[in-house]
This record gives structure tokens, sequence and C-alpha cells, in this order.
């Protein structure tokens, strides 16, 4: 018989745990049809003789609520080996809505993920009121990788309460009941899931905190026991966990009345929290509630730059004249010693006397980093700019001014977030290598001026499987845990695996190469909104449904990607674990 595709020769990782073998992979009509030795003809052939072969990634944590509304392309996920992401998460997204309402989700985007609000007021058509309305605006769109949505807690509880809502009022038992209708319905039409937001970290752009930070526990399951009546459908949740065992509690009724998994965002902040969340997790699955962590491989980075969001000189009272120029004429102007002098008097003056300036961000030259080309992200605590600048005896906004100004205003400072509370990711391993995590958290579409995190997957098999000189995670778990363990806990059974039956979403990696770049601001979003992105090296090709999307990093024609609508059942021949 004749293929379409057969891979030959390569590396075979299957995603399913098992050890990686040399094997052909046979493709017809989208789908794998054979892994083996395949001595059939095909109409195309890709000789694989040493590549990695896997499943393209599920990346089950991302924000391009806005971006599949407007574009076609996921980048950057789909640049790092991505062909399927999840939208909808942490709370925040664009339905349902009320035309009045526009406004208020703009700014609850804006705020809680960085999105301009004159990128997505240019780019949101609103064509759109109900969430199933929403899917139909994305139905039929061509996209480069498959996407599934979830229904945003925030924009639910707008929807329904309205300014009660906003002012996180409690839900009455009708409001609970509209709630948990709408979200019933929504999945029904084929929503993935349903996501909420308890962290203090998710404010509107006018400074208000997220609608659902305080919702009560009636309102949790209320909303959750109705999507269990529909018998699918998972639950999402971010939270501070200030006090863990009872917000682990609240996810659990969560997960337990509805019958139906849930996943939630697992960091180290400070202190041991993340180790009694595995703990709790552990017990939760052992009395067969299933729940998950999800966990980043490297910290939740900020970016800080000339154009970021966020960079040392923001509020400093000479820059401030200066700002608003364009990149080229500022860095002009702030390369002039004399100009420099004043923005590191105006500093000195500002730090004698203002007691407001303790425990800023931007300030944080002990855990700030320069970001080289490819980026480091487990920094040795003896290279931040605090530490630098002090061997250098010169203060550390001088030091981080010379570096800012590199690269002609381009070059980038790294502040590793969260999970770098002891100067290193060993914390982070252990998540990584817990039976109840998944890879999750990069935010894919969000925090476009701070966090460029969408290339985590790329940072798992480097950094965690090749590079680190300690603690490193066997390559068929680290590509499990970003596959078959990511597809499963969103109900997406189809894939994530090679074999017969699977769809064919592979990707072809070589991997002594991989790696991803620097980070980097465009320029290309709606009403020329900026956006910081990364590419890699080392993804050889990406294939979605059979068709190669992606090779060496340059996009291919085929947009084979669609919305994915509902739970999708595992292939009948597959003979996956
Ligand atoms: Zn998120």
């Amino acid at each position: 018989m004749t293929h379409d595709t057969i891979i030959r020769g390569g590396t075979v990782v299957d995603g399913t745990g098992a050890p990686a073998r040399t094997a052909d992979v046979a493709i017809d009509g989208g789908v794998i049809t054979e892994v083996g030795r395949v001595s059939d003809r095909a109409a195309r052939v890709i000789d694989a003789d040493g590549l990695l072969v896997t499943p393209g990634f599920v990346d089950i944590h991302c924000h391009y609520d806005g971006q599949a509304s407007w574009g076609e392309r996921m980048i950057p996920s789909s640049w790092h080996g991505v062909t399927t992401v999840v939208v909808g998460n942490c709370g925040v997204g664009f339905a349902p809505v009320r035309p009045a309402d526009h406004e208020r989700l703009v700014e609850l985007m804006e705020g809680v993920e960085d999105i301009p609000g004159a990128v997505l007021h240019e780019g949101l058509t609103w064509s759109w009121q109900s969430f199933p309305e929403f899917m139909d605006a994305l139905d039929h769109r061509p996209y480069d990788v498959d996407l599934a949505v979830q229904v945003p807690h925030g924009a639910l509880r707008l929807h329904v309460m309205g300014e009660r809502g906003a002012r996180r009022e409690v839900a009455t038992p009708d409001d609970i009941a509209a709630m948990a209708r709408i979200a019933r319905e929504s999945i029904e039409a084929g929503a993935l899931g349903f996501s909420t937001s308890r962290t203090l970290n998710h404010r509107t752009s006018k400074g208000e905190l997220t609608p659902t930070l305080t919702a009560e526990a009636d309102e949790l399951v209320g909303i959750a026991r109705a999507i269990g009546e529909t018998g699918r459908g998972v639950l999402q949740g971010v939270s501070d966990f200030a006090d863990v065992d009872a917000e682990f509690a609240l996810f659990r009724r969560m997960a337990e009345e509805s019958g139906r998994p849930l996943s939630f965002s697992l960091v180290q902040v400070r202190g041991d929290t993340w180790r009694r969340q595995l703990q709790l997790l552990a017990a939760a699955n052992a009395d067969g509630v299933p729940m998950t962590g999800q966990v980043a491989p490297r910290p939740v980075g900020l970016i800080l730059g000339l154009e970021c969001t966020l960079h040392p000189l923001l509020t400093n009272r000479e820059y401030r004249e200066l700002a608003a120029l364009p990149l080229a004429e500022r860095v002009r102007a702030l390369a002039d010693p004399a100009c420099k002098a004043r923005v590191l008097a105006a500093d000195a003056a500002a730090r004698e006397g203002a007691a407001g300036r303790s425990g800023r961000i931007i300030d944080a030259f002990d855990r700030m980093y320069e970001l080289g080309d490819p980026p480091d992200y487990e920094p040795d605590p003896a290279s931040s700019i605090a530490a630098r600048a002090a061997r250098e005896g010169r203060e550390p906004l001088d030091l981080a001014y010379d570096l800012l100004l590199a690269d002609a205003g381009r070059a980038f400072l790294y502040m590793p977030f969260l999970n770098y509370a002891d100067g290193n990711l060993d914390a982070v391993g252990e998540m990584l290598a817990h039976p109840n995590t998944v890879l999750g958290l990069g935010d894919g579409g969000a925090h476009l001026g701070t966090i460029c995190d969408a290339s985590f997957p790329t940072t798992l098999l480097t950094l965690w499987v090749r590079d680190r000189d300690h603690g490193r995670l066997d390559l068929p778990l680290a590509v499990r845990r970003q596959t078959s363990a990511t597809a499963r806990t969103v109900g997406l059974l189809d894939r994530g695996v090679l074999a017969p039956g699977y769809r064919a979403d592979v990707n072809l990696i070589d991997f002594d190469r991989l790696g991803a770049h620097r980070p980097e601001m465009r320029h290309d979003l709606p009403a020329g909104g900026k956006r910081l992105v990364q590419g890699a090296t080392g993804y050889v090709a990406t294939m979605v449904a059979g068709q190669i999307t992606y090779e060496h990093g340059e996009a291919r024609d085929p947009l084979p990607g669609r919305l994915v609508r509902g739970p999708q059942p595992a292939p009948a021949t597959g003979g996956a674990r």
C-alpha cells in the first residue's frame, strides 16, 4: 500500500513514557496508521535519521483568546513544537459578554494579562455575545495549531452580575443558578472546561481586583456541579494559596462534588507551600479525586527592557522626560554621559527621599540578571545585577543602565519572579518529577510586554533532559509530561501519543541543536501593538494533522489547525497507556 507520509528511521519517543526506539511512522489522512518498521511506499518520505520524533506538544495553559479571534498563527507557541493550545485560562476571556461590557472585559484582560487595550479594541470584532457564539466565531477559522476554549469565570460573573460582579459582591442563589446554567450550556456547546482566578496578582488595568478573587464556595461548587451534570468538561484555577489547606480543600470540593478533573497553577513563591500542595495532590488522587498541578520548567520570569512594560528607569524623573521618544532617539539621548549622570543623580535623590521605594520590583537588582543569547534560565545569584555592581564598586542602576542600552536598546534584563526563591530550580525539579503534575503556565498570548514563557516546552527538553548538571529527567518522561499527560488532563484523548489511530501531530527534533533564542520585541499586533516573542532552533519540522506547518522555524502554508469542540475519545485501535 502507499501511505501519505512515512517518517523514516527517527528515534521515536511516543509520548506514553515508553523508552525511545528507532522506528518509522506512517501517516494517512492526518492520522497515524503505523509505527514500527514500515516497508510500504509513500507519497512523501521524510528522512528522520538522527532526529527525535515526538508527538506535537499540547499546551493547556494559553491566553490566545484575542489572538485566535483575529489571527491564524499562535506564535510563539507554535515555534516551540506546540500543536494544540487550550485558551480561556485563569478566569479571563471575552465571552459571554453584553455589548455594554466590552470595555470592562478589555480592562480585565489588559490588567491581568498585559495585552494592551488598543490592541484588543482594534483586534476584537465582538461578533458574539454568548459563549457558544464566541465558539462559532472561532469555528472554521484556520489556525497553525488546534485550539480549544474554556469558559472564563471572570467574564461569566460580569455577564450575570454586572457591576455587582465587578465589585466582588457575594453571588445570590439566582446568580449562581444563572452562571451554572451558562457554564453548562457552554460545555455542551463544546467548551473544554471552566476556569477561575483567586490571585491578587490579577487586577484590571484600573487596578481593581479580579471579579472572581473572593467568589465563595457556593458559587464555585455550584458552577462545577452543573458542569458535572454534563459528564464532561474540566476545571482550572489559579490561586495565591494564602491558606494552603483551606484553598486546596475548596478546589478539591469543586472536583469532588462535580466529578470533573481540576488542575491548578503550582509554583514556588516562598517557603514550602508547594511541597504541601504536592502532598495534598497525592492524597486527593489516592482518594480517586482527579487533581493535577500545572508546573513550569523554569522561573515564571519578568523581562525588563526599554521597550517592555517594566524596566528599572521607568519611574526615574529624568528618564520620564525622554520616555515618549521613539526607541532609537531615546537610546541616543540616554547614551550621552551627561544624561546618564542626571538619571543616576535623580535616582539617588529618590532613594534618599522616598520611603515608598522599598520592595519595588524594578529596583530588585539582587534578583535581576542580564538576559543573554541563548538565555540562561537558571542564573547564578552571584551574577545578579546587584552582585556584579558590588564587585565593580558601582550602583546597580549604573550597571543596569549600560546593560539596557546594549544592542541599540533592545537588550533585556531577566527577573525570575516565581520558582526561584532558592536561587536555583531544585524545587521545580521536584515538582516536575511528581506523578500528579503536568507542564503548564506558559501563558502564551498573554503578558505581552512582561513575560515570554511560551517556550516552556523547549526548556523542559533542553534544561531538564540535556543541559542541567544534576537532577535531569528521563527524555520519555519529559515528553510525556507535555504530550499525552497534558492532553489527558483536559480530555483530549485523541492526541499526544505516536500510535496507530492518533492524530498525526508530530515534531521532528534535532535534539543536540535544540534551544530557545533570546526573546525579541515585535510590533505586529493590531494597532501596531508590541509583543515579546521567542524563536527556537532545532525544530526541524512540526506537523499538525499530517501536514507540515513549520520547518526550521519557517512557517509553511498549510493551516490545518481548527477549533476543537469538547473532549475527544481515544482511538479505538490505540494501545496507549
Ligand atoms: Zn494564565
